[in-house]
């Protein structure tokens, strides 16, 4: 797949989360016109999801992971870091409690979805890039161990966020090592891009055409991650402003392979 992410992480530093980003009526729109293949998800035969951060997984393919799970397919989240950097204003404790935090919220999350408790490696959130090598050797081992043909669905390798560009980047080393099929998922494209995008690869990406249960699902499980949606100590902002998850949930899940 053509990697377009030298500069998405410029974009996106553009159009911070306080922006607003683009409507999910420009997205829908914008996707009529180009009526993207469907992934066929009963070709797969199972699949570790690999996140950045706990709620990517959910996120980025929520609704997906609910429904491979009720066709029977084992599903495998696996977490690269536990979120800790979310405040960069916070102190070493606070980034501890906070870390615990979302592993409990990212476990609450993977019990809506009904899939096992989630792997979490521990790495430095916000420092993925320096810790690839590493990360790729996980996966490789995850899906090693997951069965032959397994699919692995990570954050896109130009989704503009640097975390999210590493844990893509090692995932393609680990699928390459292993032959396992990977397919990319984007979160913050829908915040910073545009359905014509040319940073975009169109040509490589395919709907997850999902039930409405399993999208319903997808919500509940999101409301599981209270720390990133809800106002901080004394009434600050929220981490994810209110219309990111409306937003995810009305685009619907992509993926790129
Ligand atoms: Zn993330």
């Amino acid at each position: 797949m053509a990697i377009t992410s030298m500069g998405n992480c410029a974009r996106f530093a553009a159009k911070p989360l306080t922006h607003g980003g683009t409507p999910a009526p420009v997205w829908l729109a914008g996707l009529d016109q180009k009526s993207l293949p469907q992934l066929d998800l009963t070709q797969c035969p199972g699949l570790v999801v690999a996140a950045a951060h706990p709620d990517d997984e959910t996120l980025g393919l929520g609704a997906m992971i609910a429904q491979l799970v009720a066709a029977g397919v084992d599903v495998r989240v696996v977490s690269a870091s536990d979120g800790g950097a979310a405040d960069p204003n916070a102190t070493r404790w606070e980034r501890t409690r906070l870390e615990a935090t979302r592993r409990h919220e990212l476990r609450r999350a993977a019990d809506v979805l009904k899939v096992p408790l989630p792997v979490s490696l521990g790495l430095p959130d916000g420092e993925l890039a320096d810790h690839e090598d590493r990360l790729a050797d996980l996966l490789a081992e995850t899906l090693a161990s997951a069965g032959p043909g397994a699919w692995c669905a990570a954050n896109w390798r130009g989704d503009g966020h640097p975390d999210h560009e590493a844990v893509g980047r090692a995932a393609a080393t680990a699928c390459a090592r292993t032959g396992a099929t990977l397919l990319e998922y984007p979160i913050w494209m829908w915040h910073w891009g545009r359905p014509f995008d040319t940073a975009v690869p169109w040509e490589n990406a395919s709907a997850v055409a999902v039930s409405g249960w399993a999208v319903a699902r997808k919500r509940l499980a999101a409301q599981c991650f209270r720390s990133q949606f809800e106002p901080g100590a004394a009434q600050s902002a929220p981490v994810l402003p209110a219309f990111v998850l409306p937003r995810l949930l009305a685009v619907g899940e992509l993926v790129f392979r």
